[in-house]
């Protein structure tokens, strides 16, 4: 069965009845883009530059960054590349930043937060991504831990603002759903942005205020829990409503039963990990997207994320 998912993995993502689903990679360096390609990928998902500022002692220069995205960008020739800004904070620490220790730092100063105390990592960094979309049109752009509609209408205003300076054109622009309150008011989000992607881990570890990282809490802590589908489920109707599409970049989306529920409640792209990729793609292509709209439904109505898991592996017949 591997093996048929490895001859097949070059196969465009779709259910059995060819309604397609985008299977992309999440990917953190150029380097890596070559062998999610290999993989099947059609595209990235999610490239979490905060990888560029980590396992080493200073901040990369914008110069720097800049070749980065341009490779990663050139590598995937017209297949989209989304660009996540800066998520440091939480669990990603960065001892050089001279950052203050924080008592939660999950609810602190983290991603989109303390890229707006930092323009001096914030500027530098989008400028580098606006002159490579200059030149590279399949270039998105996103923003982590997005709560309210004012951290995006700031977060675009200074993008536009250097855009502007560096002459770059409209970038497809995108926010993450992985605060309960974005999804909340993806409605109003959806009449700004180009689109979502949801980040599973995060909104899973808010939504059930269990930490992510949590050794003893780990079993628990599932995205199939039915309070987080139904986050999921309010962010695709919104965003169908406005015309918008729903991409999921977190764990679930390479977990097979996630990648069967998130295509059911209507997900059109699933970003995962490298090796995810050609089994993600074999699981859609053995059911159809009827059949995975009504497990979708049935999952929402299960009492727990284990419920959901067997509801799932025994085919919705449960
Ligand atoms: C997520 O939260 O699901 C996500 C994709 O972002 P990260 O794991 O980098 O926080
Ligand atoms: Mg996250």
């Amino acid at each position: 069965q591997r093996e048929a998912a490895r001859a097949a993995r070059h196969q465009p993502g779709a259910t059995a009845d060819g309604v397609r689903v985008e299977v992309a990679a999440n990917i953190n360096r150029a380097a890596d883009a070559a062998q999610a390609l290999d993989a099947g990928a059609e595209g990235v998902g999610l490239m979490r530059t905060e990888f560029l500022f980590l396992e080493r002692d200073s901040v990369p220069g914008e110069a720097e960054q800049e070749a980065e995205y341009r490779a990663m960008a050139a590598a995937l020739g017209d297949r989209p590349l989304i660009i996540r800004t800066l998520d440091i904070g939480g669990d990603k620490e960065v001892p050089y930043l001279g950052l203050a220790r924080e008592d939660n730092s999950f609810l602190g100063l983290r991603g989109i937060r303390l890229c707006f105390e930092r323009p001096d990592l914030f500027l530098p960094q989008l400028r580098a991504v606006a002159r490579v979309a200059k030149d590279h049109p399949n270039v998105h752009l996103m923003f982590p831990m997005i709560s309210t509609l004012e951290d995006f209408r700031r977060a675009r205003a200074i993008l536009d603002s250097v855009r502007e300076d560096v002459g770059a054109p409209r970038i497809p622009l995108g926010v993450m759903i992985e605060v309960p309150s974005a999804a909340l008011i993806a409605g109003e989000l959806a009449k700004d942005v180009d689109f979502f992607s949801v980040g599973t881990n995060d909104l899973t570890q808010y939504t059930l205020a269990m930490d992510r990282l949590h050794p003893q809490l780990a079993r628990q802590t599932d995205a199939m829990h039915p309070a987080v589908l139904k986050l999921i489920a309010l962010t695709v109707d919104a965003a169908e409503a406005h015309g918008r599409w729903v991409g999921v970049c977190g764990g679930a989306a390479g977990d097979e039963v996630g990648a069967l529920v998130l295509t059911g409640l209507g997900v059109k792209e699933l970003s995962v990990s490298t090796p995810q990729v050609p089994g993600v793609k074999a699981a859609l292509r053995a059911h159809r997207m009827a059949d995975l709209r009504e497990l979708a439904a049935r999952a929402l109505a299960q009492p727990d994320a284990q419920a959901v898991r067997d509801l799932v592996r025994a085919g919705g017949r449960a």
